[in-house]
């Protein structure tokens, strides 16, 4: 049997010779490499999911409701009140995490014979997805400090005249923002090229420096917000993500959406996490401080760092990425290498966790000097 490999399989030709998203699970002390939130969720909330979930426990026998209203209309009361740009439940749309948000747009409006782009280094799996929805995946430039390079950007989406425009903001694993000026040149060049949609993917906006790019949604059908509750409500085990856009874009991926995706006990935990937004959002507050405290404390100790809108930092440059990430871990210490050479990415965990992180990193930059 264990002869047998993916590739001898009569797998699509696309996903030939190709890993899956890995990111290493491994147990030790201090995990900072998937850019979750370190803190476990309140005990008054942990309560409040039990008793939520113990009344959906008894209507398990029926389908969970199809169109999640009560937890779309709560989404939408979060996105308005955090951003004050009036959004309601026509507008927005849920999945099991932004990850399926993201596979429903582009079963959507990528797909065979169409092709999707990112600016990349980006989140990996956009390109994943697009590869495993049939979509050609075009890797867009960036400048040598990360941020987008507008005009060659423009130019690559007026070359390729792809289907989706890929914007993360802050991206990852940079952290870094991209100034609503880019996203809006970006969305004419693409309109320009051929009417496309552009997904600003905002898994991380709550810990940026500034502001949600929801009020571009007004007058613009082809923009998409994507959003998740894995990281600012802490909430990455829930998996739930969300959009926001003009209505037509909620009732195009309904097209492909499976039915009765979002189970009850989903939608119960989520709305009780939402009733206790207020808590949440104070562990955002410190956890944006922590980071701050990492960005300073990295470049003291003589490291290059990525300005950071996110609960993560990227900081290097190594020789070999990959060689540090091992010592690091071998301190007790999970980072993450995305492949990105020269450069590593930690995630803002609590205090103690970061003060680990920043002993092994110290340790190591004395060991070269
Ligand atoms: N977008 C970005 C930029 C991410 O970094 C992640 C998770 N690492 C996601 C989307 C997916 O998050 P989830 O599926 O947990 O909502």
């Amino acid at each position: 049997m264990s002869d047998v490999r993916i590739d001898d399989l009569p797998v699509r030709d696309e996903l030939r010779g190709k890993s899956p998203y890995g990111a290493p699970q491994l147990d030790v002390p201090v995990r900072l490499n998937t850019n979750e939130n370190p803190y476990p969720l309140p005990d008054a909330l942990v309560e409040r999911i039990t008793e939520r979930v113990r009344e959906a426990a008894r209507d398990l026998n029926r389908y969970p409701d199809r169109d999640a209203v009560e937890l779309r209309t709560q989404l939408a009361k979060y996105l308005t009140d955090t951003s004050g740009y009036e959004v309601g439940l026509a507008n927005v749309w849920a999945a099991n995490g932004s990850n399926e948000v993201i596979q429903q747009l582009l079963q959507t409006f990528g797909g065979p014979g169409r092709t999707a782009i990112g600016f990349e280094p980006s989140y990996s799996m956009h390109g994943l997805i697009s590869r495993g929805t049939g979509t050609g995946w075009i890797s867009g430039p960036r400048n040598e400090d990360f941020t987008i390079d507008l005009a060659a950007a423009e130019k690559a989406i007026a070359e390729n005249r792809p289907d989706v425009v890929f914007i993360t903001t802050p991206n990852n694993p940079t952290g870094t923002a991209v100034p609503p000026e880019t996203v809006l040149a970006l969305y004419e060049a693409a309109q320009a090229a051929k009417p496309s949609m552009v997904v600003v993917d905002e898994a991380y906006i709550e810990f940026s420096h500034g502001d949600s790019l929801l009020p571009l949604l007004e007058g613009r059908p082809n923009l998409v917000v994507s959003r998740t509750m894995s990281k600012a409500f802490g909430a990455a085990g829930l998996r739930l993500g969300y959009l926001a856009a003009h209505p037509a874009v909620v009732d195009a991926v309904q097209l492909v959406r499976l039915p009765y995706h979002l189970s009850a006990v989903t939608q119960a935990t989520a709305l009780a996490a939402l009733e206790h937004t207020d808590t949440l959002l104070k562990y955002v507050e410190q956890l944006k401080a922590e980071r701050d405290r990492l960005v300073g404390e990295l470049l003291a100790i003589g490291y290059e760092v990525t300005a950071s809108d996110a609960n993560f930092v990227q900081f290097g440059r190594f020789d070999d990425a990959h060689v540090t990430w091992q010592k690091i871990l071998d301190r007790g210490v999970l980072v993450r290498d995305n492949g990105v050479p020269g450069w590593l990415r930690v995630t803002a965990g609590t205090p103690e966790e970061n003060d680990a992180f920043l002993d092994a990193v110290r340790e190591l930059k004395k060991e070269q000097s």
